[in-house]
């Protein structure tokens, strides 16, 4: 089996799967006073530090949830439930669908929402975000790296525009965090969302980065956990593996950058000599290492996924499958793609666990396939 789907979630690394098995064990509650208690704590405490030190940040800034969707619901709701009068937000078109729902959600309780569209390589320039402001714009939301194409985006530029007029910026670096070096004491973030099990963590927890000087209504209310911020009993082994995963990720940055590109140039360059018709999605020059995003042009993407599947190759289309009906993309059909081309578009995303061996065998199977069904049809 070959698991080519890292966008969509990361096996956990062995170290982590130790160190959350480890936790477990220790099954006291944070909030009590005795000693299982207070090992508790200690460990929430110890993995708060390990984090803010990874992105350079006081830990006072960084709040526990339940994984990305929880982190950027709370921000964005959190940040315009209180709000009255005129409100404005903008958001890109390619973003993930947590923060496009939930900007629908803000609409439809009378928030004016602006949808920054992208060009054709789903680029998004920093100067279209400045010219949406509007004198009662509240947030501007625009992703460190988007899930289907890897496009990475002028997160600085962005930051710096709306930190100079004191607007809060919201950055999904769900895709980043754990790949990049992040550098939270330089870059221009207010609001900063996250999630372990795309890094090699374990699922259901993540985090939110907030600078203090961004209001924050808490959306989970109860005991005082979280500085108040999140209330409920912390997830601890969860929280204990996180920052052991980004400690572990930090610590081989480079190196996974470098092996990662290495197999997605080798990935590209066998597809491009192997498959006439091929074409890529996305910013090829400006993009996360592992993530490529391609169609065979006249294969759709379901096809192609589902016999990769019965070769045991784990890929994703970048659709949404809603009851048993196929939706194209909305990020590709933001890139201008019509529904037929959208629905061809397949990402392959690689991690630190994937090997060369991985990529020659998709290489070797994947043009079959593609003759097969080209000749069915
Ligand atoms: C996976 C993902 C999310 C959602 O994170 P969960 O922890 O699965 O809720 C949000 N944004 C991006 C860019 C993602 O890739």
């Amino acid at each position: 089996m070959i698991y080519f789907d890292n966008n969509s979630t990361t096996p956990m690394a062995p170290e982590v799967a130790a160190a959350v098995f480890e936790a477990s064990a220790r099954f006291g509650n944070a909030s009590s006073v005795h000693g299982y208690g207070r090992e508790a704590r200690r460990l929430i405490n110890e993995s708060r530090e390990t984090i803010a030190r990874c992105l350079k940040v006081n830990e006072a800034t960084i709040t526990f949830t339940s994984g990305g969707t929880e982190s950027l619901n709370a921000a964005m709701l959190g940040v315009f439930l209180p709000l009255q009068g005129p409100r404005h937000l903008i958001v890109s078109r390619v973003e993930h669908s947590a923060v496009l729902k939930t900007a629908e959600f803000l609409e439809s309780l009378g928030v004016e929402v602006s949808y920054l569209g992208v060009d054709a390589e789903g680029r998004l320039e920093a100067d279209a975000v400045e010219a949406a402001l509007k004198p009662h714009t509240k947030m501007i939301a625009v992703m460190f790296a988007n899930n289907e194409t890897g496009n990475l985006y002028p997160v600085k530029r962005i930051g710096e525009s709306a930190r100079g007029r004191g607007i809060p910026y919201l950055c999904d670096a769900v895709q980043a965090v754990g790949r990049f070096e992040i550098d939270l004491s330089l870059l221009p973030i207010d609001l900063l969302a996250a999630s372990a099990h795309k890094f090699h963590g374990p699922k259901g927890v993540g985090f939110l980065y907030g600078r203090k000087e961004v209001e924050l209504t808490p959306l989970i209310h109860g005991g005082r956990q979280e500085r108040g911020h999140r209330a409920g009993t912390e997830n601890l082994p969860g929280i204990v593996g996180m920052a052991k995963a980004l400690e572990l990720a930090q610590g081989r940055l480079f190196e996974d950058l470098r092996k990662v590109s290495r197999l997605r140039d080798r990935l590209q360059a066998g597809l491009l000599e192997k498959i006439p018709g091929i074409e890529w999605n996305g910013d090829v020059e400006h993009r996360v290492a592992g993530t490529l995003n391609f169609r065979v042009t006249g294969v759709s993407g379901e096809t192609l996924l589902m016999n990769l599947d019965m070769a045991g190759i784990a890929v994703s289309v970048g659709a949404a499958c809603d009851s048993g009906s196929l939706e194209p993309s909305h990020v590709l059909l933001a890139m201008g793609l019509d529904e037929e081309r959208a629905l061809e578009g397949v990402r392959v995303s690689l991690s630190r666990y994937n090997t060369e061996a991985e990529v020659e065998e998709f290489l070797r199977v994947f043009p079959g396939l593609v003759s097969k069904i080209r000749a069915a049809a």
